[in-house]
């Protein structure tokens, strides 16, 4: 049993600050009030910022060890080749370790954003089996949530795009026979214009069987807005993709109308506006998702106050309406819906929580928590996490893992990494 004294609780939809004790106890809150219980480990706040864990809604753990690569030989001029020269080049080169080591420090960096639940999205076709339960390990070895799913994708050929299929089918099948309290499956899948109507028809097999949903890009540049002359919304519908349980990320490239049946659909939507200005691959315009809307970082790292900012920031130069306190809250309600769990700060919550060293300079109350969520909370240190009711990070350090150890043997899997892809 856990007693975080002194905490300023903060809750964003509806806005709303309390100071209290919360106690935590058994992977759940068990109260929220003034006693702390005989025997509870306490842990004083001394009046910071306690809010539930934030919830990466699309990432990729696997480009982890993309930071600081050399540039490609050729620089790409557009999305396909962006692709082609810089991440199907890196995917490929991944083996079991880099897979690993991509997925620790990837699950690090989320630790110490505050970021409790990763929603990952995988790719490594020279090590695809097996590379669920290694990504899923070292989620819970820094002692995070994962959703997890692989990318099949006909990219490399039927005999890849099987073995796609297999990893996610054989993932979600371990999950069923020993549950796991922190990881979950999806099925994954890269993206309509890589797959072959055969694998999108046996990835919807294997999410019916599974009873969970297809996680997949969706018109992320306009090379994937058709396929075989159908908008690339129909042919995921005809194809059984788009479900209530489907997880679209980008969905640029979409008519209204089809934005329409993707919100009447009751699929969700990953807005990534900081990969998206990256890739210079247009704006969603999110508004159009209504509240199917949720937020990503599409692998550039986990922070998702600085996505959310991002996100405000984009749809202030379009002049499209969005609120971050929303988004980031349907991040929450999803990652509660795949752990069958609430995420809310109340008793009977998961005991998913984070502590923020915020000093405000202006006063901080429930009707000015959206100006100090966009221009206060970006970039504030996160000092304490607990995700199911344990500590994962303790004053700014990760407490079940040697940081220093998984940074040097990163460093070396990232030069070997790096020079496997220039030898490519
Ligand atoms: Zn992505």
């Amino acid at each position: 049993m856990i007693a975080l004294t002194n905490a300023t609780l903060v809750e964003l939809q509806p806005a709303r600050l309390r100071r209290a004790t919360l106690v935590l106890d058994g992977g759940k809150i068990h109260s929220i009030g003034e006693a702390i219980p005989k025997g509870a480990e306490v842990i004083d706040c001394d009046g910071r910022l306690v809010m539930p864990g934030f919830v990466c809604a699309h990432t990729h753990l696997y480009s982890a060890l993309a930071r600081g690569m050399p540039p490609a030989r050729e620089a790409p001029a557009n999305f396909t080749q962006i692709l082609e020269r810089v991440w199907w080049k890196l995917d490929r080169a991944l083996d079991a370790e880099a897979v690993e080591l991509s997925a620790l420090t990837g699950a690090l960096d989320a630790l110490h954003a505050g970021c409790t639940t990763l929603v990952d999205h995988h790719a490594s076709p020279a090590a695809a089996d097996g590379s669920l339960d290694l990504v899923g390990d070292a989620v819970e070895k820094i002692g995070l949530r994962g959703v997890l799913c692989y990318e099949a994708s006909d990219r490399g050929g039927r005999d890849e795009a099987r073995a796609g299929v297999r990893e996610n089918d054989r993932f979600l099948g371990r999950l069923a026979k020993s549950p796991r309290p922190l990881l979950r499956g999806m099925v994954g899948a890269h993206a309509a214009f890589t797959l072959s109507d055969a694998t999108a028809e046996e990835l919807a097999d294997v999410a019916a069987r599974h009873q969970t949903g297809v996680h997949v890009h969706v018109a992320e540049d306009g090379v994937d807005a058709k396929k075989n002359g159908l908008p690339v919304v129909s042919w995921l519908e005809q194809r059984g993709l788009l479900s209530s349980r489907a997880l679209l990320a980008h969905a640029i490239h979409v008519s209204d109308d089809d934005a329409a049946r993707i919100v009447a659909s009751g699929a969700h939507v990953a807005h990534n506006p900081r990969s998206n200005a990256n890739n210079a691959v247009g704006y969603a315009r999110p508004s159009r998702f209504g509240d199917r809307l949720l937020l990503g970082t599409d692998g550039i790292g986990a922070d998702m106050r600085s996505e959310a900012q991002a996100a405000f920031l984009w749809a202030q130069a379009h002049r499209d309406p969005f609120d971050a306190a929303q988004a980031l809250e349907r991040n929450r309600a999803f990652a509660g819906f795949q752990f069958g769990l609430s995420f809310a700060l109340e008793p009977g919550g998961a005991a998913d929580v984070v502590v923020l060293d915020y000093r405000s300079p202006t006063p901080l109350e429930p009707r000015n928590l959206a100006g100090h969520l966009l221009f206060g909370l970006p970039g504030v240190p996160v000092r304490h996490v607990i995700v199911d009711g344990r500590v994962a990070l303790r004053d700014g350090r990760a407490v079940n893992v040697d940081e220093a150890a998984i940074d040097a043997r990163a460093q070396a899997a990232a030069k070997k990494l790096w020079a496997a892809i220039s030898a490519a």
